[in-house]
């Protein structure tokens, strides 16, 4: 009896995903053994390439070490790469005459990853329904990445012509947060801490914030850069799955399917965004900096529009219409070419009633007011948990009172653990035939409910675009906002303009 055969077809092979993402990631999975002993890997897209050139390309994202040269071999020689169209069905039966031959079964599994620009989704996604599916009991798993349409109605329109063809089962969209180490410990924390489950809710949290940074501005992208913008690039996917899984109710079990109902379900409980809730800006060059790069700003860039009103920043505040959180703000803030590259939750506690330390805590702070807990979740770079809490100033005869963390940061803590990349997590997963990391298409429909009503003011120019410094702390109006919800900046929290 030979033992069941996979296949993994990397479809647009000679593009930056692949070199970049998909193929190290292979690499570092088949290294590390974690894939089917009888796999085979084909590359194909128009460009007349060779499997060698291929690899060179990805040579310096694959990081490959003096020891692992015949290991790198091995997996080289399961590699192939076959040049064609993304819209004739000779092409796909080609292709699929060609994985028959190299995995020698007609049955092998098969794993699509559409590494390809949404113009060619349906007509590829089509002929691989039709021309590539594998003989009974071989199953096929898709994976695409976003853009999964640019609003409501194209992305619904994506998911019925997905739906014609697959079933839901057979569709892995990936949105690779869903893959870092600390988004998927929300779960953990949430549900097997006491200590968090029970103040988990609008009694005891007064507001959170999920926070997006980048350094880097849109240069040399801003052609594509320009048709997306801020919200779609980030908000819309990125930011809105971290909400779902810190606000949903508590999943029946650790099932894909368990957890994805409970993220639906709290994604509809969101009211429609207020345009008055909304800020977005687009950053200006630095003219002052030594940095070239930084001197110019977004619209500087000669690929995009002189009166493009996409925005590079935007925050977002949302409300959940349930008994859990009615009136707690939930802070979406995301933005480019800003002072530093992270990306967080913040969630801020609520006050503690009445007064008892009569102490003013520091210049900086309100006036006879307890700076507030806050649990602080750090997913990049740097992961750590930490706790902001008041403790008594050590030493101090009185009840002077300061501000420090319980905390929990990893490269502490846990020194020498190799967390695994996000795409390494997520690859596995679909050979698992794993979905709890994966987006199903009525999360996908509700988070562009609840988007798309902005993206359209954006478009017809309703709201202001508010500019900012390449390398600014952030828009000082989107801080007001949060302020004017209730969200306490104290001590630590002083605003200070550039
Ligand atoms: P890409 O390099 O622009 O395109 C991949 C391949 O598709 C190209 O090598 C090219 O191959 C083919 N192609 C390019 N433009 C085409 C066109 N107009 N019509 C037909 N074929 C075309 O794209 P990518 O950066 O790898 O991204 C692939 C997908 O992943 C996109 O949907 C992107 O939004 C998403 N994504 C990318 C990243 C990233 O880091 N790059 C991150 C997140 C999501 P041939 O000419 O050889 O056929
Ligand atoms: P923090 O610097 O007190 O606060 C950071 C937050 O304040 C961010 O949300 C930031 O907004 C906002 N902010 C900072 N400067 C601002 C300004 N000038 N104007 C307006 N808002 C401003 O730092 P923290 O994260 O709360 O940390 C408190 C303590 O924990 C620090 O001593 C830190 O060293 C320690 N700690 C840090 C880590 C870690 O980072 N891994 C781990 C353990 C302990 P944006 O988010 O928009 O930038």
């Amino acid at each position: 009896i030979t033992s069941q055969s996979y296949v993994f077809f990397i479809i647009g092979a000679s593009g930056d995903l692949a070199k970049r993402k998909i193929y190290p990631t292979l690499w570092w999975l088949y290294r590390d053994g974690v894939l089917p002993k009888n796999i085979s890997f084909i590359g194909y897209s128009r460009s007349q390439l060779t499997i060698e050139q291929i690899f060179e390309n990805s040579h310096k994202y694959m990081k490959i070490q003096e020891d692992e040269h015949d290991i790198y071999e091995k997996f080289l020689k399961l590699n192939s790469y076959i040049s064609g169209s993304y819209d004739k069905s000779e092409d796909f039966e080609n292709l699929n005459s060609k994985a028959n031959k190299i995995s020698h079964q007609v049955n092998a599994h098969r794993l699509f990853y559409l590494a390809l620009p949404p113009n060619v989704y349906e007509s590829v996604s089509e002929l691989i329904s039709k021309h590539c599916r594998a003989a009974s009991p071989g199953w096929l798993r898709l994976i695409i990445e976003k853009p999964f349409g640019k609003d409501l109605e194209s992305s619904n329109k994506f998911s019925q012509h997905l739906n014609k063809l697959y079933t839901e089962e057979e569709i892995y969209r990936i949105d690779h947060y869903l893959g870092k180490e600390m988004v998927q410990n929300i779960l953990v924390l949430r549900f097997s801490n006491r200590i968090f489950s029970r103040v988990w809710n609008r009694d005891s949290i007064a507001g959170v914030q999920i926070i997006f940074k980048e350094k880097i501005g849109t240069h040399r992208h801003g052609s594509y850069f320009d048709e997306v913008g801020i919200i779609r690039d980030v908000i819309q996917n990125h930011l809105m799955q971290i909400l779902s899984i810190l606000a949903m109710e508590k999943p029946r079990s650790t099932t894909g399917e368990d957890i994805r109902d409970e993220k639906v379900k709290v994604l509809r409980c969101i009211a429609p965004i207020k345009l008055e809730n909304v800020i977005v800006g687009q950053y200006i060059g630095d003219k002052k900096s030594t940095d070239s790069e930084r001197q110019l700003g977004y619209l500087d860039d000669k690929n995009v529009p002189k009166d493009s009103t996409t925005p590079t920043y935007a925050q977002i505040i949302v409300f959940i219409k349930n008994e859990r959180w009615d009136g707690v703000p939930f802070i979406l803030r995301a933005g480019k070419a800003l002072n530093e590259r992270k990306a967080e939750i913040r969630i801020q506690f609520r006050d503690v009633p009445g007064r008892m330390f009569d102490e003013e805590l520091s210049e900086n702070n309100v006036e006879g007011t307890l700076a507030r807990d806050e649990l602080v979740i750090r997913i990049q770079p740097d992961e750590a948990i930490y706790l902001k809490i008041n403790t008594k100033r050590p030493g101090e005869m009185n009840f002077s009172i300061e501000e420090t963390e319980l905390d929990l940061t990893y490269n502490e803590r846990y020194q020498g653990v190799k967390l695994p990349n996000a795409y390494e997590r997520l690859i596995l997963d679909v050979f698992m035939g794993s979905k709890i990391n994966f987006v199903r298409s009525d999360e996908l429909q509700e988070a562009w409910r609840i988007i798309d009503p902005i993206l359209a003011e954006i478009e017809k120019k309703k709201l202001q675009i508010i500019p900012y410094k390449f390398g600014a702390i952030g828009i000082r109006e989107a801080f007001d906002a949060a302020v004017k919800q209730g969200f306490i900046y104290t001590r630590t929290y002083v605003w200070e303009d550039d």
